[in-house]
């Protein structure tokens, strides 16, 4: 990183980059036909360009880059990433210049999230999934030193921004929720968001812990399981802990995380046909579209578990974050089953 001697944020410093506060609304079809009260939160409205969950966690971070003086962000993630098509913008937009690693298998066609990393001018380089997995942070390393040779000042984000600073965009979610629920009366008791990095999460889990909301909490996995994601959680919940001065102390009790595996399916990006098929059914009824990799399978899930003998409560207000995606699903277009 550029400048080692570490800043310490409030929870309070960010840039106001997304369209906040997101709406909330009831799924009345959707609610009506499982016999339950769904809400949903329009993540997926945070803007156009910056669409989706990613932004909430760049508003901290590239507060962090600017203060300590970067001018140019460098982050990685899937050749599909909604992570780094945000970065790239909130880069654009903020005076920065952009980098990304992108996991790939074979040639990629340039449509969707990549399509837009390229119209916006961002640096890209590819790596092979293997490379991705083992050595991600030390290639994004490597970029950076060419880039300071260069006379650049880097700042390296991690995958999903899912670190202690990205983690405080959803903190201060839950903030919003508190004053979204006092104005409509309402309490939601089940909170529920799709989990593919862990950083959304821990920032859901760590403000109701620390504010003593006893909400369930439930992450719906897109790949990797419940014991991968609980240790992430905890971990990036408890370093969030110094930038919220009065909770600085506190132990989190990780037996309140829940991570919900049941629906990764055959694997992350990869999609079953029950999938898409749901996908559809939902988009004809409620007008809101799901994406393939993140919230078609998370709310999959929510579906599934209020079937009978399903474990989420009828009797609780269910809120389902939308964390966007949707450029996710051009990519698929030609094989859907429309
Ligand atoms: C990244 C992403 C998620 C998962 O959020 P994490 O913080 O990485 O767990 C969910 N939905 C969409 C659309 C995403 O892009």
């Amino acid at each position: 990183m550029c400048d080692s001697n570490l800043k310490i944020l409030t929870a309070m410093e960010k840039f106001n980059i997304a369209n906040l506060p997101t709406k909330i609304q009831k799924l009345e079809r959707f609610s009506k036909e499982l016999g339950a009260n769904i809400y949903i939160k329009r993540d997926d409205h945070t803007g156009s360009e910056i669409s989706g969950n990613k932004i909430r966690k760049l508003e901290y971070l590239t507060k962090d880059a600017l203060a300590k003086g970067c001018d140019l962000l460098i982050t990685c993630g899937g050749i599909q990433s909604n992570h780094c098509r945000a970065t790239v913008v909130a880069a654009t937009l903020l005076g920065m210049k952009s980098a990304v690693l992108l996991r790939i298998s074979d040639t990629p066609p340039v449509t969707g999230n990549y399509f837009l990393d390229k119209l916006l001018g961002a640096d890209v380089k590819f790596c092979t999934r293997e490379e991705y997995s083992k050595h991600r942070g030390e290639i994004m390393e490597a970029m950076a030193e060419e880039y300071r040779k260069q006379g650049y000042k880097p700042y390296i984000i991690p995958e999903g921004a899912s670190n202690a600073i990205g983690t405080l965009g959803y903190y201060n979610c839950m903030e919003e929720i508190l004053k979204q629920e006092k104005e409509m009366g309402i309490t939601f008791n089940t909170i529920v968001v799709a989990t593919g990095s862990g950083g959304t999460y821990a920032g859901l889990y760590l403000a109701n812990e620390v504010k003593k909301l006893g909400k369930r909490i439930i992450g719906m996995a897109v790949c990797d399981d419940t014991e991968y994601f609980t240790n992430i959680a905890q971990d990036i919940a408890t370093e969030a802990l110094q930038y919220l001065p009065e909770h600085k102390e506190e132990v989190l009790n990780r037996g309140n995380i829940e991570i919900n595996d049941k629906y990764v399916g055959i694997g992350y990006a990869l999609s079953r046909p029950e999938e898409l098929e749901f996908i559809k059914k939902f988009a004809r009824q409620e007008a809101i579209i799901l994406d393939p990799v993140y919230t078609g399978k998370a709310m999959y899930g929510v579906y599934n578990e209020l079937q009978p003998g399903g474990n989420i409560s009828k009797e609780d207000n269910i809120l389902f974050i939308h964390t966007g995606g949707l450029f996710g699903l051009f990519p698929i277009s030609e094989t859907f089953p429309l």
